[in-house]
Formats: structure tokens, sequence, C-alpha cells
């Protein structure tokens, strides 16, 4: 990605975001300075899913909001788009997904021509940009996290959220020295209640009686199977389970 699309998205990613909010410079012997990351980081935790996959479902939005609304007519983008043979087949569905049709078939005129000239080939969409972009948004994410995991303010937004994805709380525990007792406990009251949830959700459906039925009907089992895929498997980024 270069140019004017790849200007706009990087000024949304937290390595770009690092004015503090006093503006002084931090020390090494001082707790670190809340920086943006860190307020987005927060506020994520109140999404109701994992604030990690929040974040990143958060940068995909951005992304391609800006590539619909500036993106497709630079040329820059356009270059590294048609080199890379598009972005992968489920960002291709994101980016579909948006409905801007001319944006759609402005971009993939030249894969289809080069298809049709024989060029495509078998690993399509292998270098997708968006893949790596996003990548780099969770690994700053995950370094945010780490650096002011023992700040009160977040510990209490992270005591209030769903908590981590299995796959983001390991790679979370994979950068940590030694995973607090607090955090564990934490992650581990989340899985119980979805557990809980989960032999309610079955014991209900055991039963054919209408009004039984109808308590499947409750928020929490009713958005159930979408947290139980969201906590082993990471949350759907394009899908808002916030509410
Ligand atoms: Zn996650
Ligand atoms: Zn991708």
């Amino acid at each position: 990605m270069t140019g004017t699309l790849k200007a706009a998205f990087h000024r949304l990613l937290p390595s770009r975001l690092l004015r503090t909010r006093s503006g002084s410079p931090s020390h090494a012997s001082e707790p670190p300075a809340k920086h943006l990351p860190f307020f987005k980081l927060t506020e994520a935790c109140g999404s109701q899913q994992c604030p990690l996959c929040r974040l990143r479902a958060n940068a995909l939005e951005a992304y391609l909001e800006s590539l619909v609304y500036q993106g497709v007519n630079d040329r820059g983008f356009r270059a590294e788009f048609d080199r890379n043979y598009g972005f992968c087949a489920y960002h291709e569905h994101a980016f579909l997904a948006k409905q801007d049709r001319l944006a759609i078939v402005i971009t993939h005129r030249e894969l289809i021509a080069r298809a049709l000239e024989g060029g495509t080939p078998p690993d399509a969409g292998s270098q997708c940009s968006l893949c790596r972009l996003l990548e780099e948004t969770e690994q700053q994410y995950l370094k945010t996290t780490e650096a002011y995991l023992h700040d009160a303010e977040l510990r209490q937004a992270l005591e209030d959220s769903a908590g981590f994805c299995l796959p983001h709380y390991r790679k979370l525990c994979a950068r940590l020295r030694q995973t607090p007792n607090w955090l564990d406990e934490l992650q581990r009251s989340r899985l119980r209640t979805v557990l809980e949830a989960v032999d309610e959700y079955i014991e209900i459906s055991n039963y054919s009686l209408s009004d039984n039925l109808s308590r499947l009907s409750k928020p929490h089992l009713r958005r159930l199977p979408d947290v139980v895929i969201g906590m082993l498997f990471g949350y759907n980024p394009d899908q808002d389970t916030g509410t």
C-alpha cells in the first residue's frame, strides 16, 4: 500500500498516535504516559467482545472506508493491489460487503484482464496488504496491553470486559514473562460464564415447552453461538456483537 491511502490509514494506527495527554515525554522510572492507543484499548474493553478483536475490526473498517472514499484512485495502492492480485479471499469479501460497486469494479478490472491472459497465479491474494496491516495493528495493541497491564484504569476496564478470545489471550501470555493471577482468574471466570450459558442453553433446548423455548431469546443466550465461536477462535472482524 502506498500513497495517500497508506498515509490516511497509518494515521489510524497506534504507532502513529503517540502524543501524550499531557504532552510531556515519559521516563523509564515513571509509569508510562497514556497515549491514544491506551484510551482506544480501554474503550474497546466496553464492546462486550475481545478488545483486541474489536480493535482489529475497527482498523479493518477504517481501512475499507478510506479505500472506498479515496483509495481506489490512488496510483500507488492500485499498483500494489494489482501486483498482489488483490487481497486474500476473506478481505475481498469484506471489501465486497462495503457495497461500493464502482470501487469493486474499478479495482478488479486489471485482475480480470490478467486472468484472461492466463496471468493469475495459484496463490492469488497471498500477499494481502490488509492482512499485514491488521497484523501490525494487533501487534501494536498487544504491546500496549502489555505495557499498561498493571495500570489501575486498564485493569478495571478489563475486569468489566468480556475477556480476551483464546487466540489473543495466548498471544498476550506469550509476550508476558509471567501472567498475573488476576488476569488468569479473570479469563477463567469468563470461560466459566460461557460454559454455564452453554449448559443452560442445552438444558433449555431439551424441553419442547414453548415457555422454555422462549427463554432462549434472552440476550445472553441469543448471542451465545457468536460468543462461543468468538471466544474460541476470535470474533468475526466484520461482526459487531458489542450491543
Ligand atoms: Zn480476540
Ligand atoms: Zn487478508
